[in-house]
């Protein structure tokens, strides 16, 4: 790949205050963009971050056809820069790209283009826990015409953003008991913009109820738990920690995945089994459902305080000794380097 590098005359990181960063509203001061056109990927370049200029009639407005990623880079003490197993999502939106009918991205130029910019813009990468550079690569269909079909032209962008921990507190959720998110045979599985502009209007009767995300339940008969706004669900019930098996409704997280091998390492049981409503209710009424938590690269874990399922609500009496604390904290030891990394995830950018 020749990779065109144009930087910012001046970087804005001046007028930034890190302390008051509110997720995902400001930006470095560079992008990754990259054209396919004629079949093929072409003109990859780090320019400054900046507005773009699509005709109106571009597929993207019309058809949705688009996918992103999120992923994060950290800063050690020592100022060296890692990212956490970024092959999974290399692999994950050209999977994502597949099911929308949208052209792969070859996973090296994915590779060198995040790690230049993750390079230049480094400044804006503060060390310490909760601290990081967000990285949001998307595919966008750009070709003008508003024929239903697959576009031509596309657009592969990385844009990045500085954040501190995503969530302040504990989440209630509530149990949908009518919406859905996917179905089978459709693509719940892909990170795709169209899952999440259905999820928004039954998020907001939610919050309108006094609950901060919805818990999906599988389409057909809403009795299984599934997942919850971007994050993959987790519960204890007794002693033992249990998520449900991925599917094709199901979006197939990276910290889904570090979870079961980090309980594992430290002895925590795990179980990948569907988990049905009814158990969850019967697990918060008689004691046995010790924790639940919904996880995600945003956040790694967001403790869930309570349920609503039916205009019930259901309160999680957690033990002194979370799972969660011990879990999340050896996840952030391995992305910020202050711990080995017996799994091989860190990848060291500079
Ligand atoms: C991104 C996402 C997750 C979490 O995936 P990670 O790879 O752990 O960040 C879970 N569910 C949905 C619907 C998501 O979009």
């Amino acid at each position: 790949m020749d990779l065109k590098i144009e930087k910012v005359k001046e970087s804005r990181i001046k007028e930034v205050d890190f302390s008051k960063l509110s997720f995902g509203r400001t930006f470095a001061d560079h992008m990754f963009i990259c054209e396919y056109k004629d079949g093929k990927w072409q003109n990859p370049t780090i320019k400054p971050y900046g507005a773009l200029s699509l005709e109106p009639s571009a597929s993207v407005f019309h058809y949705g056809q688009a996918v992103f990623e999120g992923m994060k880079a950290y800063k050690d003490d020592n100022g060296h820069v890692f990212l956490f197993r970024p092959q999974e999502n290399y692999k994950r939106i050209n999977k994502s790209c597949e099911r929308l009918a949208m052209p792969a991205f070859p996973e090296e130029w994915f590779d060198k283009a995040l790690r230049t910019l993750v390079d230049i813009d480094s400044e804006w990468i503060k060390p310490g826990f909760g601290n990081a550079l967000y990285l949001r690569p998307f595919v966008i269909a750009t070709t003008p015409g508003v024929q239903a079909s697959p576009a031509k032209d596309y657009l592969f962008i990385i844009i990045t953003a500085p954040v501190q921990s995503y969530y302040s507190g504990d989440v209630r959720v509530k149990i949908a008991d009518y919406y859905s998110r996917a179905a089978n045979g459709g693509f719940g599985f892909a990170k795709a913009a169209g899952n999440y502009a259905g999820q928004f209007y039954p998020t907001q009767q939610a919050a309108a109820e006094g609950y901060q995300q919805v818990m999906w339940t599988d389409d057909a008969t809403h009795q299984y738990l599934e997942e919850a706004g971007t994050m993959n669900l987790w519960f204890r019930l007794g002693d033992t920690l249990v998520t449900c098996p991925t599917s094709e409704r199901i979006l197939d997280g990276v910290t889904r995945k570090s979870i079961i091998a980090v309980a594992e390492k430290l002895g925590i049981k795990t179980e990948i089994r569907p988990v049905k409503v009814t158990e969850l209710i019967e697990a918060a009424e008689n004691g046995t459902l010790k924790e639940a938590f919904g996880c995600g690269t945003a956040a790694v874990i967001s403790p869930i305080s309570a349920f609503g399922y039916k205009g019930k609500d259901y309160e999680i009496n957690r033990p002194a000794e979370l799972y969660t604390d011990k879990i999340k904290e050896t996840i952030l030891n391995i992305q910020y380097n202050r711990s080995e990394d017996p799994f091989g995830w860190r990848v060291q950018v500079k």
